[in-house]
């Protein structure tokens, strides 16, 4: 039986998909995220609409390792007003002004007591930073530096509307496609965070419509795949506590996080470092980009962390174009809907493709016709011209393959040995294999 697939990638890219996948964040934007509450379900219900989501909601107070889910976060207004009586920071104008999972508050401060409780970035004063304040109970708001040094003083009104429910519960989804094995390849992205654009709203979108597409080759996959989407941290923990049978069947893993901007693209290893999505994502990169930034795995970032714990140690790495932490807009208010573009998205959802592409391809064949070079020539398969530079190009790959395949290489072995896209390699895989020179043995 034939092993080598059609490539996914190919198949599954339509024009236009950059537009769809950025309109979809755009959607998901304004909602206020936080690691529990309503910001979440709605993102959520958003991504059902796209594909039938699984959505689970696991009460606070639940056990999860070493942690608990905490109780859910809540908030409908928030606002300062000036000794005037105007509102000069509004919740509804921007989720950022309020430090994110704040303890309410009404009541009466003077400047310097207010200002206790207020985040700005001198070194950036003219955005609004994002804040969190999870294990920590506070309340805050966040301001852009600027506006903070044009406060005088007086009495100031801080109001904010929220609670955290101990009856609570924290919501995280996952869409299952079940391929010819149960095997299966992870894509997570996470949801917690309020209005950021490529912190959050990318990964959710690439991951959401990469999700529709392989469910369009439903059973018709090698491996299973798995994607979800859960709130930073104790999501992946709540995850990974509540799938203990499942987690022997994840056999590679990827992260989308900040895949919409134009820096980039980069990609963080498995603390593995050399794990077969290691070795696709910087082949795919590399095909496609002169200098990918790609980076060892080190313990801080995303829910790469917890995937790659001691007692996990999945191989999952973390896609990213700039890397987070590093480009200016990162947690501010500059990380907004023009900060990601359509045709970054669409590289990103692209190169996961291609990553899919080698991840199911990535057989160990056998030369049939291992005496020496078989005859392409009288099967059709040699340029028939001797000496030409473009046949020589078109038929190295196809040499590579018979040359390489003792059945100890992949053919992605193959491809970075011989420093040739990959691609080329998956294409004549498939021909050779039809044609009875390549055989896939267990
Ligand atoms: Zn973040």
């Amino acid at each position: 039986m034939n092993v080598i697939r059609e490539p996914l990638a190919e198949k599954l890219f339509k024009p236009g998909i950059g537009e769809e996948m950025w309109s979809f964040a755009n959607g998901l934007y304004p909602y206020c995220r936080s690691i529990t509450g309503n910001g979440v379900r709605q993102t959520l219900n958003d991504v059902k609409k796209v594909i039938d989501l699984t959505i689970h909601e696991v009460p606070s107070g639940t056990p999860v390792f070493d942690w608990n889910v905490p109780r859910e976060w809540n908030i409908r207004d928030a606002w300062i007003k000036d000794p005037s009586g105007k509102k000069i920071v509004d919740f509804k104008v921007h989720n950022l002004h309020v430090l994110n999972y704040s303890t309410p508050i009404n009541g009466k401060f003077e400047l310097a007591e207010l200002k206790k409780h207020i985040f700005t970035m001198p070194d950036q004063p003219d955005l609004i930073p994002y804040r969190t304040s999870y294990y920590h109970e506070n309340w805050g708001f966040c301001m852009t530096h600027e506006q903070m040094l044009s406060l005088e003083d007086g009495v100031y009104e801080a109001y904010i509307d929220s609670d955290h429910d101990p009856n609570g519960s924290l919501t995280y989804g996952e869409y299952f496609i079940q391929g010819e094995s149960d095997e299966t390849i992870l894509f997570s992205a996470h949801c917690c965070h309020p209005s950021l654009a490529n912190d959050n709203c990318s990964g959710v979108s690439v991951n959401t419509h990469l999700a529709r597409a392989l469910a369009s080759m439903k059973g018709k996959t090698r491996y299973s795949y798995v994607f979800i989407f859960a709130p930073g941290t104790i999501g992946s923990l709540t995850w990974l506590s509540r799938n203990g049978d499942r987690i022997k069947n994840i056999h590679q893993g990827l992260i989308l996080s900040c895949v919409g901007d134009a820096g980039g693209p980069t990609y963080k290893r498995s603390q593995k470092g050399d794990a077969l999505i290691d070795k696709a994502v910087e082949k795919v990169m590399r095909d496609n980009s002169k200098e990918p930034n790609i980076v060892d795995f080190w313990p801080y970032g995303y829910d790469e962390r917890q995937y790659n714990s001691p007692a996990f140690r999945l191989n999952v790495g973390l896609m990213l174009r700039s890397r987070f932490g590093l480009f200016p807009e990162y947690h501010t208010s500059a990380d907004n809907m023009d900060f990601i573009r359509p045709e970054y998205l669409e590289e990103s959802y692209k190169t996961a493709l291609e990553v899919i592409d080698i991840i199911e391809n990535d057989y160990k064949m056998v030369n049939l016709s291992p005496n020496g070079e078989p005859n392409l020539g009288k099967r059709g398969l040699y340029g028939a011209v001797g000496g030409d530079k473009k046949e020589y190009d078109a038929n190295l790959p196809m040499l590579w393959m018979l040359n390489q395949s003792d059945g100890t290489k992949s053919i992605l072995d193959i491809a970075l040995r011989a420093k040739l896209p990959f691609p080329r390699f998956h294409r004549i895989a498939k021909i050779l294999e039809e044609y009875d020179l390549l055989e896939y043995r267990k």
